[in-house]
């Protein structure tokens, strides 16, 4: 599933292939992906409208209309935005065909079609963009921060991480990232992480989203995840513990990466980076896989 990295990239590719265009005809081939309004109201908002800039908020993308409105696009589990033009070859599972009045098309693609597209005038209507925490490229997460989100809570540091409410971006593979970065137990309780554990985590969600950012983000093996143009990212080749069950940690290089499900969601990790403490044991129930 795209995260922040990901999105981030689809954001900057829009900046380029569609920000400035009047969109001049819509086509919706698949309604699942228009659920939340319609075909008709998809058609009927895009046609004529003028995109006047590409936002990302998490994990959402919201490019403003010159109509007063905004599109916004989710890309869920295998979306694609992929730039194209009229005639070219598109994927199976193109979903929806936008056609830019400079002779170019962009292309929502998504085999899976848990990804959408609405256009909404208030932002009431996507109730879960109010819900959304701090965007962590354009509010950095300090040590501070975290210690004020952190207090007394006994929620375990990767479910901590995948909150949206908290910190809105990240998902299964940069958790796993930053806690082992953070040499944390993906299971710790925020609330007993130490003010070193917080300067550390802190660190690591800035370090592991930039250098994703600057990467392209990460195509895993279905090679689902691509930028606009239909290039792949390189951070996977940079990834420590995610993808990596069975190998060598290469931080340590004396234990092998392990899954566990945690939150139940893969979650790899080092037992010798990232022990679990006596008392991340106790109020925890990790499943061995
Ligand atoms: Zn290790």
């Amino acid at each position: 599933m795209p995260e922040l990295p990901e999105v981030e990239t689809v954001r900057r590719g829009l900046d380029q292939h569609l920000v400035g265009r009047r969109i001049s005809a819509v086509q919706v081939g698949r309604e699942r992906v228009v659920r939340r309004t319609s075909a008709q109201e998809l058609i009927a908002g895009l046609t004529g409208a003028q995109v006047t800039s590409a936002e990302r908020r998490g994990k959402y993308l919201i490019c403003p209309l010159d109509t007063g409105k905004s599109l916004m696009i989710h890309l869920r589990m295998s979306g694609q935005l992929l730039s194209g033009a009229p005639g070219g070859i598109r994927p199976a599972h193109t979903h929806v065909v936008l056609d830019l009045h400079d002779g170019t098309q962009m292309w929502f693609v998504d085999p899976r079609t848990f990804g959408e597209m609405v256009v909404y005038g208030d932002a009431a209507e996507i109730p879960e963009l109010l819900r959304l925490g701090r965007d962590p490229l354009h509010d950095p997460i300090t040590a501070s921060v975290l210690s004020a989100m952190w207090q007394s809570r006994s929620q375990g540091l990767k479910s901590f991480l995948l909150d949206q409410r908290f910190i809105a971006g990240i998902g299964n593979i940069y958790s796993d990232e930053i806690a082992h970065r953070a040499r944390l137990h993906p299971l710790t309780p925020v609330g007993k992480i130490s003010s070193a554990g917080r300067f550390r985590v802190a660190a690591a969600i800035t370090d592991v989203l930039e250098a994703a950012v600057a990467a392209g983000g990460s195509t895993l093996g279905d090679a689902q995840y691509v930028d606009l143009l239909g290039h792949s990212g390189s951070y996977q080749d940079r990834h420590r513990v995610y993808g990596r069950t069975g190998q060598r940690c290469v931080t340590c290089d004396r234990s092998r990466i392990e899954r566990i499900t945690v939150a139940q969601r893969s979650t790899h990790l080092c037992r010798t980076c990232q022990p679990l403490t006596r008392m991340a044991r106790r109020s925890a129930s990790a499943i061995k896989e």
